[in-house]
């Protein structure tokens, strides 16, 4: 049997002490995932089991990066995020898989079309043309193992616009792998991306954005 095309490239993140790469199968982000964040669009943080949306994996770009600004939006926004890399999978886990599942873990920036988020929140539909277009996950390298509490923190410019600790997070890692792997058969070589906290808003062209998180590699981008 051959290919009727070349088979696509494989998406993957780098990883921290090693030139190997990580495989990257899908990418998995929480909505609405610090209470301070749900509160600045207008929901209740206390009342909702945490929601997932998808990028694809071929969105995803190594800090460092220089891109482009997106098109088709006027209102590109960063999102400081904690990214969970898995090595295992399954369905229906307990909190108590969650360390035999994660590889490791990265900084990461959920870059958002707010314009055509809120369009699409106005008009009932999906979210996948905000969240899931080209480039639109920027990732620094991944540290094999466990993970500290820490502070997580967004810069543009070198100003302090997100700042958080992780475990504000109103559902944190073991209960997001919990959820999800109820929802879709969690697989090596998934990401997920945990939520952002408060304090999102715009980048403009020739923006610096860097997010860092205590323990971990920054996750920077430049916009052209
Ligand atoms: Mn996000």
């Amino acid at each position: 049997m051959g290919w009727v095309l070349p088979p696509p490239p494989q998406p993957s993140a780098a990883v921290e002490g090693t030139a190997d790469r990580f495989p990257v199968r899908r990418i998995f982000c929480v909505g609405r995932n610090y209470a301070e964040h749900a509160r600045e669009f207008g929901n209740d943080p206390d009342r909702e089991l945490p929601f997932f949306f998808l990028k694809p994996a071929d969105a995803l770009v190594d800090s460092g990066s220089t891109l482009p600004y997106p098109p088709a939006t006027r209102d590109l926004h960063y999102e400081a995020e904690l990214v969970v890399a898995l090595k295992d999978g399954g369905a229906n886990l307990s909190e108590q898989d969650a360390e035999r599942l994660i590889f490791g873990h990265a900084a990461g920036n959920d870059l958002t079309r707010r314009d055509l988020q809120a369009e699409a929140k106005a008009a009932r539909r999906p979210w996948d043309m905000a969240k899931g277009f080209d480039a639109s996950a920027v990732m620094g390298p991944i540290r094999p193992g466990p993970l500290a509490d820490g502070v997580i923190r967004c810069l543009v410019n070198g100003a302090v616009r997100q700042q958080a600790k992780l475990s504000d997070m109103i559902w944190p890692v073991p209960g997001i792998l919990m959820h999800l792997s109820r929802l879709v058969t969690l697989a090596p070589g998934d990401l997920i991306f945990t939520g952002t906290p408060a304090g999102v808003g715009a980048l403009s062209r020739g923006d610096t954005c860097t997010v860092e998180i205590d323990g971990l590699a920054p996750a920077t981008v430049t916009l052209a």
